[in-house]
């Protein structure tokens, strides 16, 4: 069966009220890719997330949601969306992580449902996932940011969204948690079958299990599959970017030219 189109965007131009942020950006995910929108600062992504969640409307161009305009998809809820902001709770905030990631069932149930039968299953399998169930009851406040992180994203799972966008989900996650953080978004791609756009400014720390990568400064300048991402050349990749970037493989070891 062809994978299902869950996001396409056709020439989406967009600007802010007098700067041009994007330009002819055509995109395409379909189910069960695993795609890294990489793109130095100011380069536009936030601005492209805004859209795809549907709060911006593009100045030129169509988006597209599981096949339906943007303008009518009704299924706001298929899209989970953990900003980078999230991980910013101090020792003291008075929640539990069940509470937080409970929390976001209000988008699956309307705010004022109070309870699903199988809500306690959902909230613990969402820890499961991110591997995160013993601390169920901990308070958030405790917790290193990159467990603060995995929180957050629990608390998107909980409503069962179809397509997860992670904003820089590693900014404040210590370096050397980072790769097991990693290993957690491979392992919600590849065992729990989820899509994922990650979005990140960091070329170097590109997950293993990436299947797509984008691109981004105003325009896309490349999109396709990682290996294809791969063979590209770090002068063909500074001159997209303006300065320059690194590249490591998931390997770990630098690209040498
Ligand atoms: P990125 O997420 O890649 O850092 P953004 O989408 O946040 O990029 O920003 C792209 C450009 O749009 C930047 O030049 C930024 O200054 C500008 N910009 C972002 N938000 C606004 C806004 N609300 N009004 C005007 N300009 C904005």
């Amino acid at each position: 069966m062809a994978q299902q189109l869950l996001i396409e965007l056709q020439d989406v131009s967009f600007q802010y009220e007098f700067t041009q942020v994007l330009t002819d950006i055509s995109l395409t995910v379909r189910e069960g890719d695993f795609l890294a929108l990489l793109g130095p600062n100011g380069s536009g992504k936030s601005t492209l997330l805004k859209i795809i969640l549907g709060l911006l409307k593009p100045t030129k161009g169509t988006v597209k949601l599981f096949g339906e305009p943007s303008s009518t998809f009704k299924h706001r809820e298929w899209i989970g969306y953990v900003s980078q902001k999230s991980n910013s709770f101090n020792a003291g905030f008075p929640a539990t992580v069940k509470e937080v990631v409970t929390s976001g069932l209000t988008k699956k149930i309307g705010l004022f449902k109070r309870h699903l039968p199988n809500q306690q299953e959902l909230v613990i399998n969402s820890l499961k996932a991110v591997g995160m169930e013993q601390f169920a009851n901990r308070n958030i406040g405790e917790l290193s940011g990159g467990q603060q992180q995995r929180v957050f994203i629990a608390r998107a799972l909980v409503a069962e969204p179809k397509l997860l966008i992670l904003d820089e989900p590693t900014v404040g996650i210590d370096h050397e948690n980072v790769q097991s953080f990693y290993d957690m978004l491979t392992n919600l791609n590849e065992q729990h079958h989820m899509t994922m756009i990650l979005v990140t400014h960091d070329v170097d720390t590109v997950a293993s299990s990436i299947s797509h990568v984008a691109c981004l400064n105003q325009t896309i300048h490349f999109h396709g599959y990682k290996d294809d991402y791969d063979s590209l050349s770090e002068d063909q990749l500074n001159a997209w970017y303006g300065h320059a970037v690194r590249k490591i493989h998931h390997d770990n070891k630098v690209k040498q030219k």
